[in-house]
């Protein structure tokens, strides 16, 4: 609130000093109301500021603000428009910080400030409006909503900035940065729809490290971990752009590849397996890695999305049963599967 608040305090100044004058209030109160238009929205930052609470002590700011603004209204014998203009800008801040609850309290606050003023200074009530008052608002009327209008535009830029990170956040695995398990499996049912309606060929692969455990068991969680990360680098810069890769969870990371065709789908990932398998890591010579990978293409039969990541799970079972370190595909409907790798056989 400190840009408006100094603002709308500074601007203020003269639609108060303006209903104030003609009543000739004694000196303190002059004193009072520069001290309010000029210094107050300093000290109000400075008590947030350095308060353990910044968002409570600035809602307090606000009662504050509230209780001095209904102070110079009952002042101003509630002269009719610097008193509508002022308070009602003071309502706006406070239901735009805080809702219906904190425009209570500030209505609360405004009328105990009005009684005070107005038994301290007893003014004529309801004075006739002069034509210097009228001009004397209008500055508040035009400039502090606008004021306000750029505080919350900035707060609302904020929240969709916030909003956005968090999306990525509940999205992302948080070791690789690949998608996680919820979002990959979102995006196959999408995936799986367009097929059904577009007719595309896409395929689905499941691929787990081979004997990871014993990884983790020799070389320890860290690079356990490391090799998790370094893959994940690796089916990014291995696959196309338009490949959806995530990591299902474990040692287990899945991919969807848009429109390709079983045989290029095999191409992609043996590709893969190789790379990944020739690979030797010069701080580590002894670490060698290798996958399974399983792969099912979309196909008519398929009734919805379990049933395509079940049949690469099924691929996925056989490349481990039959040898690991190979390519499988699934063949639709049928339990056993084509192994894809032949110089593996
Ligand atoms: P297989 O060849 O049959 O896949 O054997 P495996 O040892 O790879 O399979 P298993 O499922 O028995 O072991 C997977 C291991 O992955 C067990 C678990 O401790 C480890 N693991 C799972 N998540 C993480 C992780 O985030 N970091 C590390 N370092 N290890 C993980
Ligand atoms: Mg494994």
């Amino acid at each position: 609130m400190y840009v408006p608040r100094t603002v709308g305090l500074g601007i203020g100044f003269f639609t108060v000093a303006a209903a104030l004058y003609p009543s000739h209030p004694p000196a303190w109160v002059w004193v009072a109301l520069v001290l309010h238009g000029y210094g107050w929205s300093h000290m109000a930052y400075l008590l947030a500021k350095h308060s353990k609470k910044p968002y409570a002590a600035e809602r307090r700011n606000l009662i504050y603000d509230s209780l001095l603004g209904g102070f110079w209204a009952g002042a101003m014998g509630l002269n009719p428009l610097p008193t509508v203009t002022a308070l009602s800008m003071l309502a706006m801040n406070n239901i735009a910080a805080g809702g219906p609850r904190l425009f209570l309290v500030g209505c609360g606050a405004q009328i105990a400030g009005a009684l005070v003023g107005w038994f301290m200074l007893l003014p004529a009530l309801f004075p006739a409006i002069t034509q210097v008052q009228v001009y004397a608002c209008l500055p508040m009327l035009v400039i502090y909503p606008m004021a306000i209008g750029l505080v919350c535009y900035r707060v609302a830029v904020q929240l969709s900035k916030s909003k956005k990170a968090l999306e990525k956040l509940s999205t992302t695995d948080s070791l690789t940065g690949l998608m996680n398990h919820g979002a990959w499996k979102d995006l196959l049912t999408v995936e799986f729809n367009n097929c059904q309606t577009l007719n595309r060929q896409n395929s689905v692969a499941l691929i787990d490290i081979d004997h990871f455990k014993t990884i983790n068991d020799t070389y320890g969680h860290i690079i356990g971990d490391n090799v998790l990360k370094q893959l994940s680098g690796v089916l990014t810069a291995g696959l196309r752009e338009t490949d959806l890769a995530g990591r299902y969870g474990g040692d287990e990371f899945c991919v969807i590849l848009p429109d390709t065709t079983l045989a290029q789908a095999t191409d992609i990932l043996e590709r893969l397996r190789r790379t990944v398998h020739e690979h030797t890591h010069s701080a580590l010579p002894d670490l060698k890695l290798s996958l399974s990978i399983g792969i099912a293409p979309y196909a008519s039969h398929l009734t919805d999305a379990g049933m395509w990541l079940h049949e690469a799970d099924m691929a996925l079972y056989d490349a481990k049963s039959t040898g690991r370190n190979r390519v499988t595909s699934a063949k639709p409907g049928v339990r056993a599967c084509e192994t894809l790798s032949p110089e593996l056989e």
